[in-house]
């Protein structure tokens, strides 16, 4: 059913209005307008990976930089019908069984039937003095991503939660010079400490203070000193860090979807937007996918995510209709008209599937 009318007040309807136009925001509109919907993408322009210079692992076109690949999706999505909007959504109205008003930031309104939520999360980085500049050059969290790229080079790992040893273990897949700066992050077990010493990796115990750069590039870490025999500054020309990952789902709160708390040894490292397996989330008619239901999601990961939502709010608007016609047919039976019956070749005006006839396709006419 195409459906993009303009409800009565004006305000354009369509089925399905997809908050967030990255890799899972696009993935699922470009199912949807294939699915025959008529969709609408809200996208804010602030995808997680703008800062880095190239998506990888991402199979077909790796290597790509953020915003060609987007512009490739956006570009997909269009040749089907598929329409968007630059702006931020700041607030969603449930519409009773009419579905949702969604308000952008500047005031504009529309409204649909079903919302795909895909704005990804904010990584929220450690509080040191000229990190957050270098966030996605040679500050970096994901080796799937970039550890090819820096391999071998010096590369430290600034620990502000468990998740310290467990990505000096993980990053020395890319290279043997590994630091674990212990800065705010828990003293490792010594259990923890035996396998960093296996693996070695050098602990330096201190919190980080500052980044070193030299020709535009991370030079070294500078520490508040507490032991001068590990060396100060210390040499690193990538800092992993491990960021708290923030949903970006504020403005769901008005239809009762408050993000969960993500907990590690009792440490909230983020917020995330529950769903079940297929996108689905508490709330009836919101779907959600991407990094703001999983913040491990790569861009393909999330892709996939938002192609398999979209075939969960498809199938919800099928059921949706399916209702409606059964209950419109009801009423008309109500009303005096005696349906078909089921039987014979013809249920309801329509051929009776061969299957069911008693084999062989269906031959002539009825
Ligand atoms: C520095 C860095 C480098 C990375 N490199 C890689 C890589 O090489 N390969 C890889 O596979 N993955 C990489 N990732 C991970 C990648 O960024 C995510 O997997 C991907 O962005 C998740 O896609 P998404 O669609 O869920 O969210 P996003 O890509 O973040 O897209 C969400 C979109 O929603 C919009 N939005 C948010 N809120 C609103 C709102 N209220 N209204 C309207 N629009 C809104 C945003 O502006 C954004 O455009 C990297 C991440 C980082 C931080």
């Amino acid at each position: 059913m195409r459906n993009r009318a303009a409800a009565e007040d004006g305000e354009q309807r369509y089925d399905v209005v997809v908050v967030g136009g990255g890799g899972a925001g696009l993935s699922g509109a470009l199912a949807l307008v294939r699915a025959r919907r008529t969709v609408l993408v809200i996208d804010s322009g602030r995808p997680r990976n703008a800062p880095a210079g190239a998506v990888h692992a991402y199979l077909g076109r790796e290597g790509t930089p953020p915003a060609e690949l987007l512009a490739i999706g956006r570009d997909e999505v269009a040749r089907y019908g598929g329409t968007f909007l630059n702006g931020s959504v700041a607030a969603v109205r449930r519409l009773g069984d009419q579905g949702f008003r969604v308000v952008l930031a500047d005031k504009r309104a529309v409204r649909a039937r079903r919302l795909l939520v895909a704005t990804g999360l904010v990584d929220e980085l450690p509080e040191v003095p000229g990190l957050a500049p270098r966030w996605g050059r040679d500050v970096l969290y994901c080796p799937y991503c970039h550890g090819w790229e820096v391999q071998d080079q010096p590369i430290g790992i600034l620990s502000t939660d468990r998740r310290g040893v467990h990505q000096a273990l993980l990053w020395r897949q890319w290279s043997r010079d590994i630091t674990l700066f212990l800065h705010t992050g828990p003293e490792p077990t010594a259990e923890d400490y035996g396998k960093l010493a296996a693996r070695g990796i050098a602990v330096v115990p201190g919190r980080v203070t500052a980044l070193e750069t030299a020709g535009g590039r991370l030079h070294a870490v500078r520490l508040h000193a507490v032991r001068p025999e590990a060396g100060n500054p210390v040499r690193c020309r990538v800092l992993v860090v491990a960021p708290r990952f923030a949903a970006r789902a504020d403005f769901l709160t008005s239809v009762g979807l408050k993000p969960a708390e993500h907990r590690v040894d009792g440490r909230l490292v983020g917020t995330y937007v529950a769903s079940d397996g297929k996108g689905a989330t508490a709330v009836p008619g919101v779907y959600a996918a991407g990094n703001v239901t999983n913040p491990n999601d790569q861009v393909m990961a999330a892709a996939v995510a938002g192609a398999r939502a979209a075939a969960a709010v498809n199938t919800d608007l099928i059921d949706e209709e399916t209702r409606r016609a059964v209950s419109a047919d009801r009423d008309r039976v109500g009303a005096g008209r005696t349906p078909a019956p089921v039987a014979g070749k013809a249920a309801h005006g329509l051929r009776r599937p061969w299957w069911a006839a008693g084999g062989g396709p269906p031959v002539g006419t009825d």
